[in-house]
């Protein structure tokens, strides 16, 4: 039937056609009830109809654009369910580290930005990973660098180099003696400053301890005017948005921002000028949280581009860095069992102020006993009403699980936010640091949560990784390592539920299962045109796969160029 899908009324109205028509290929429309389609039309920011070719034409008007498909696929847009947006906009700003084929490199990189510099400026860099040069750094320390090559080429511009994670971070003499680190520091509370046998720092410093290097960056940056620092972010912003709609991202979850970021987000919001629709995780301690929460809390502002209605925390690091809180120690480290990053005490307390503000928790949790604690903290706070499905809280990596606690997602209604790519990228160590027994049970324990009933959102966690859902995807079907092997490969998820925790999953993680996720009357029309159909293509090609085109709210916001 022709009509106008009404989302007031949830009617269709009849006798008007379409502004766009998308027809001639096949539609993924990732709905309960898959059914074969070839064309979308959308009117508005929201689409009015899905169906076969040979209805298609009752849509089409004197003023409708057509867009010919010409056998590619349509599919909803993409939901990064955990990504750090202006991370991402900002690594595209400083200098790349991932991709470094030894420590040596690092340097060189460093030292090329060291040259363009003013003095004394900060040279910010990311994504170092020692796990993945060719071989160790010499001299190091546990594996990981020290200082001085760094210092070498940089005696008077401070360095600051964040690892992979975002859990640890390599700074060279000038950034340390600014951040008030001697000899004599000694290691804060969740947190560890690595030090050579002499006592001495060798620069890298883990989880908590990182934290006076980046007050001493922050500091030199609040020196700076701000219009400077606004128009920096923008830029960031801008950036981002383009990175992500060219890989057919339509949708971000922002996995910890503070408030005066979410200023900017709302300004950009109201003038429509957001390049993409986000879903924003609060990222700041209880007593600021306590004191802002209410007002800040946003549903879809300036047309759905923006939501504030979740708070992210911190349990634990990362596996990368030793800093995931294990049960039990480190295969590779046997004096440490990782780091815990926040009390039980301020969690209970963070999960006490979202139930009363009417906010999702979303907690990082690496470690199987960080997660254990925050489904602890989540069980308790639910208490008797048992009320998990309507809240939706997430554990953020959800990546290192006990066998016991596997279930208790899908028992608690507990979304696990996890990447696809995380598996591939650290499945080389995983072993090492945790021995074959809980790599083999718990790491990355994609098939075993879905089975159990579990909803999983899939995100990159960029700029950790690159924000790229094929290769995401790709890594959620095979678990296949760069060297082919594929990392328990058991676990891997089919190729529908990939594509489901890259929709439908991200749409519910998001309470926004009405809006998106899925193609059909009512939602808004946010789609990607790949080249091929995930679904069926060969395995080895979706990586390869081409995002030809993006639409966000009706808008044809990227197009690959011919
Ligand atoms: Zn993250």
């Amino acid at each position: 039937m022709l009509g106008l899908f009404d989302s007031t009324t949830n009617q269709v109205s009849a006798g008007r056609s379409a502004d766009i028509v998308l027809r001639g290929g096949t539609v993924l429309t990732m709905t309960n009830h898959p059914r074969a389609a070839q064309a979308v039309a959308i009117r508005g920011d929201r689409i009015v109809w899905v169906g076969s070719e040979t209805e298609v034409g009752d849509w089409i008007g004197r003023n409708t654009r057509v867009i010919e498909l010409n056998g590619r696929t349509v599919m909803p847009g993409f939901i990064e369910s955990h990504g750090h947006f202006l991370g991402l906009g900002e690594s595209l700003m400083t200098v790349d580290l991932t991709g470094a084929a030894d420590y040596e490199e690092v340097v060189r990189r460093v030292a090329r930005a060291v040259k363009r510099a003013d003095k004394g400026t900060w040279i910010i860099g990311r994504g170092w990973h020692q796990e993945k040069w060719r071989r160790p750094p010499s001299p190091h320390v546990e594996g990981y660098p020290v200082h001085d090559a760094l210092s070498r080429i940089s005696p008077d511009n401070p360095v600051l180099l964040t690892h992979a994670t975002g859990h640890m971070c390599l700074a060279n003499e000038a950034a340390m003696k600014l951040a008030g680190m001697t000899r004599a520091t000694p290691d804060p509370e969740g947190g560890a400053i690595l030090r050579t046998k002499d006592g001495a720092p060798t620069g890298v410093f883990r989880e908590n301890a990182m934290g006076p290097l980046y007050t001493a960056y922050q500091q030199a940056r609040s020196k700076m005017p701000a219009e400077q620092r606004q128009a920096e972010r923008l830029e960031a912003i801008r950036l981002a948005g383009e990175e992500c709609v060219r890989h057919g991202v339509t949708t971000f979850h922002d996995a910890g921002v503070g408030f005066d970021t979410v200023d900017t987000y709302r300004k950009l919001a109201l003038e429509n000028r957001l390049p993409l629709r986000l879903y924003v995780m609060l990222n700041a301690g209880n007593p600021e949280l306590a004191r802002r929460m209410k007002e800040y809390r946003t549903i879809g502002l300036g047309k759905h581009f923006l939501t504030v209605r979740a708070v992210k925390r911190m349990a634990d690091g990362a596996l990368g860095s030793h800093g995931a809180w294990m049960l039990e120690p480190y295969e590779d480290l046997p004096a440490s069992t990782g780091h815990q990053t926040l009390t039980r005490r301020s969690l209970e307390e963070t999960a006490r102020l979202c139930l009363e503000y009417d906010y999702q928790l979303c907690v990082h949790a690496i470690g199987d006993r960080a997660n254990r604690e925050v489904l602890d903290v989540f069980e308790q706070a639910f208490g008797q009403s048992n009320n998990g499905r309507q809240l939706r809280w997430r554990i953020e990596h959800a990546q290192h699980l006990s066998l016991r606690d596997i279930p208790r997602f899908a028992e608690l209604g507990i979304v696990a936010s996890m990447q696809g790519c995380h598996a591939t990228s650290d499945g080389p160590f995983v072993v090492t640091r945790l021995g074959p027994r809980r790599a083999r049970e718990g790491a990355y324990a994609w098939r075993r949560l879905i089975d159990a009933g579990a909803i999983i959102a899939n995100g990159t966690d960029v700029p950790v990784e690159p924000i790229d859902p094929l290769a995401c995807l790709y890594a959620s079907v095979t678990r296949k390592l760069a060297n082919g092997v594929a990392f328990f490969p058991e676990q891997c998820m089919t190729r529908r539920e990939a594509l489901e925790s890259y929709t439908t999953g991200g749409a519910y993680a998001a309470f926004e299962e009405r809006d998106k996720g899925a193609l059909e009357p009512g939602k808004l029309a946010d789609l990607v045109v790949l080249s091929d159909n995930p679904l069926t293509c060969p395995t080895e090609q979706i990586p390869r796969l081409s995002v030809e085109m993006t639409l966000i709210g009706g808008q044809v916001v990227y197009q690959k160029s011919p």
